[in-house]
């Protein structure tokens, strides 16, 4: 196969260097395509878009098997980002999805005007995601079980919560209190929407507040945390779980490593804010890898609605 020539370096890599020196290796926390083999390299024609190297052991993964491994590295289990359709596919029952509030979309209420205005940035995410906002929800069935789902995406402005996350999440659990259905949101997050200021943070009270309502008829609430999870989303929503679950090494915090080293003049421990720290100082129930969630999400769920399944079989 032919290779495809280059003529503009990826952005970021911009700087010149002189001819004869090799690129310099970045590290990089995000996965890395390999960079496309011009005709300076001999090492190996690898068409763009193939392969990913794995963060975390560095070999080179097909695309095609992360695919069918939900974004989990074959080798060393590092789970990569995946998004929101991907991740209810994997976790529905083929063809129970009936999606809610598909079109609502974010108005720009404060006229937010930076370096982009929030109607730009709206726009490039909405035609970059394919996605109108940073959550798809609606109700499905889940093994035999009918639930309300939420599933955040963080390609989308870093899955900040924003008045249309809030508001489909709240309209997600009024619905599932309605029809006496458990809720399962799966969150990843970098917080509150700086776009919407207040507006934002105002998502915190009433997403809480549905969950109370929800609580109230006893149905339960399963929290998925997948990296990261973070600010707003962590302190509201994401941490009111019944049962909360987190995916393998997903960061799970409130404010950064360096806000909370500076706050508290305290050195942080190893593995600060990981699931598995979390794990064990008890603030989240249970680490469950990616490949196993729906059936243990199903197990779960077996259990949290027996009472309802005895009082639906009482005379
Ligand atoms: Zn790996």
């Amino acid at each position: 196969m032919a290779t495809t020539t280059f003529t503009k370096k990826a952005l970021g890599t911009e700087t010149p260097e002189p001819a004869l020196t090799p690129p310099p290796v970045k590290a990089s926390p995000l996965p890395k395509k390999p960079k496309p083999t011009g005709s300076k390299s001999k090492k190996r024609d690898i068409p763009e878009g193939l392969w990913t190297k794995c963060p975390k052991c560095n070999s080179m993964v097909y695309d095609k098997e992360l695919d069918e491994n939900l974004k989990v590295c074959p080798k060393c289990l590092h789970h990569f980002p995946i998004g929101s359709r991907e991740r209810i596919h994997s976790l529905v029952e083929t063809c129970t999805f009936e999606e809610m509030d598909a079109d609502m979309t974010s108005v720009d209420i404060l006229n937010f005007n930076g370096v982009a205005t929030y109607k730009e940035k709206l726009e490039e995410y909405q035609k970059s995601t394919t996605l109108k906002d940073a959550v798809i929800t609606g109700i499905c069935k889940i093994g035999p079980h009918r639930a309300g789902l939420g599933v955040m995406d963080f390609d989308f402005l870093g899955g900040s919560m924003g008045s249309v996350v809030g508001e489909k999440l709240t309209r997600l659990i009024e619905r599932a209190t309605e029809k006496e259905l458990p809720v399962i949101i799966i969150s990843t997050s970098g917080g509150a929407r700086m776009y919407e200021g207040m507006f934002s943070l105002m998502q915190m009270a009433k997403t809480a507040a549905a969950l109370a309502y929800h609580a109230q008829r006893r149905l339960p609430y399963i929290s998925v945390l997948t990296h990261p999870t973070t600010a707003g989303v962590m302190a509201s929503y994401a941490s009111l779980g019944d049962l909360i679950l987190a995916e393998p090494g997903a960061m799970i915090g409130f404010a950064g490593p360096r806000v909370i080293k500076d706050t508290t003049q305290a050195e942080l421990p190893p593995g600060f804010q990981t699931a598995e720290f979390l794990l064990d100082h008890g603030l989240i129930d249970a680490i469950v890898p990616r490949r196993e969630m729906k059936a243990r999400v199903i197990e779960y769920l077996d259990y949290l609605t027996v009472r309802q399944k005895a009082a639906a079989a009482a005379p």
